[in-house]
């Protein structure tokens, strides 16, 4: 038996996705930018799937423009404020600690062409404060970044709070919002959001597309010269396939967002608490303000690693934090960001869960991680020094 619970790392398509994409491979092939039929049957089907983004988003069709993903999206929501705000010579932006890389390594790129940039700390509870960006606003900041939700740990920030906040003082507020985008209810109208990004392979649509959403009379830089696709602010021929993918795949996933939340956040909480039996243990980020889907522990004594590759063999596919960071022995920023000392950081579990996922699996989870905790215990020499009193407990 395999269980899958890393879905914030990718999901599994949906048939509906699948069905979507089918046609767009086969009969329906053609180029939009073609004045010929065949071309114009897939520019008819592209903006079909651009209103349907539009309608889940709250915005107009034309602030929609398809990216290779959530990576893209960001970079250049950010690079285009950036360049927005340098024209009137504004060039502070602030962010979040734990961002995604595809802000952080982009903010990092601005820093070097001499745009500052205030990164605010993070709360233990994985969160922060409308006021506390507010505080960071000065008369040369360009843009405030902040995510939906957090990729790791899950938590939900207030972004209706700080795109009201932003509006007010006139701010361009993007978001990353590729961890909530057809899992919790977005209206960008309602919440003062200018710019969001999205990407399909994290509600059962295809990788390698995406969106941005930027309001109208924002304007946009472009990443990729070529043509005049997307109103000529992303060159290249559009993937309908994915695109027609990803519309279906978001339109399903928004038509259940309140059914899949409901059986999801029974599973997590069912999770958290048979975990949280384990002595020693603790939940990453705000309990109850976190996504219906995600548990992220820290467990002491543990590393990381070896609890991931141990859990596969007991058929669990998890990860210990982002996938983009798997791979380096550094911990995770995020989990650095709340506050976890560096030894702590490298024990952690995020499992991530969604919809296809049942009750059954949960408790087998719990029996796996639990048996998989006490096995890397048992043979840790850190952990006997916990438990023989040479080193004080954190967790
Ligand atoms: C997955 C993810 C991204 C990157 O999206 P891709 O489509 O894989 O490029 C960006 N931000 C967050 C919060 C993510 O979870």
């Amino acid at each position: 038996m395999q269980i899958y619970a890393d879905n914030a790392a990718t999901t599994k398509m949906s048939q509906i996705a699948i069905d979507a994409m089918m046609p767009y491979m086969q009969g329906i092939f053609g180029n939009p930018s073609s004045l010929h039929s065949v071309g114009q049957e897939a520019a008819e089907a592209l903006s079909e799937a651009r209103a349907a983004v539009a309608a889940s988003l709250g915005c107009e069709p034309r602030e929609i423009y398809f990216t290779s993903g959530g990576s893209e999206a960001d970079n250049q929501a950010i690079v285009s404020a950036a360049a927005n705000g340098a024209k009137k010579g504004k060039k502070h932006i602030i962010s979040t600690a734990f961002e995604h890389h595809a802000v952080l390594h982009t903010l990092k790129k601005l820093e070097k062409q001499g745009f500052e940039v205030t990164l605010l700390d993070v709360h233990q509870s994985g969160l922060i404060t409308a006021a506390e960006v507010a505080a960071a606003i000065r008369e040369d900041t360009c843009l405030v970044t902040v995510m939906y939700a957090n990729n790791e740990i899950g938590t939900i920030l207030p972004i209706a709070e700080i795109g009201a906040m932003c509006r007010e003082k006139g701010v361009v507020f993007h978001t990353d919002a590729v961890q909530a985008a057809g899992h919790l209810h977005i209206n960008v109208a309602e919440q003062n959001i200018d710019m969001l990004s999205l990407s399909a392979h994290k509600f059962h649509g295809p990788k390698g597309v995406g969106a941005l959403y930027c309001r109208k009379g924002i304007i946009l830089s472009n990443i990729i010269e070529g043509g005049a696709q997307e109103r000529g602010k992303r060159g290249g021929t559009e993937n309908i396939p994915a695109i027609m993918g990803m519309a279906a795949a978001l339109s399903e996933a928004c038509a259940n967002a309140d059914a899949n939340a409901a059986k999801l956040s029974k599973m997590r909480d069912r999770l958290i608490d048979g975990l949280l039996k384990i002595e020693h243990s603790v939940l990453n980020g705000d309990r109850t303000n976190r996504l219906p889907g995600n548990v992220n522990m820290c467990f002491e004594g543990i590393e990381g690693e070896s609890l991931l590759l141990m859990l596969d063999m007991h058929g669990v596919c998890a990860s210990s934090g982002s996938a983009c960071t798997s791979g380096s022995l550094d911990p995770s920023h995020v989990l650095l960001a709340i506050g976890r000392p560096h030894e702590v950081a490298h024990g952690s579990l995020r499992l991530s869960l969604s919809e296809y996922n049942t009750e059954e699996e949960v408790d087998a989870i719990i029996s796996a991680v639990t048996e998989v905790v006490q096995y890397l215990r048992n043979m840790s020499p850190v952990w006997r020094d916990l438990k023989e009193g040479r080193k004080p407990h954190v967790i």
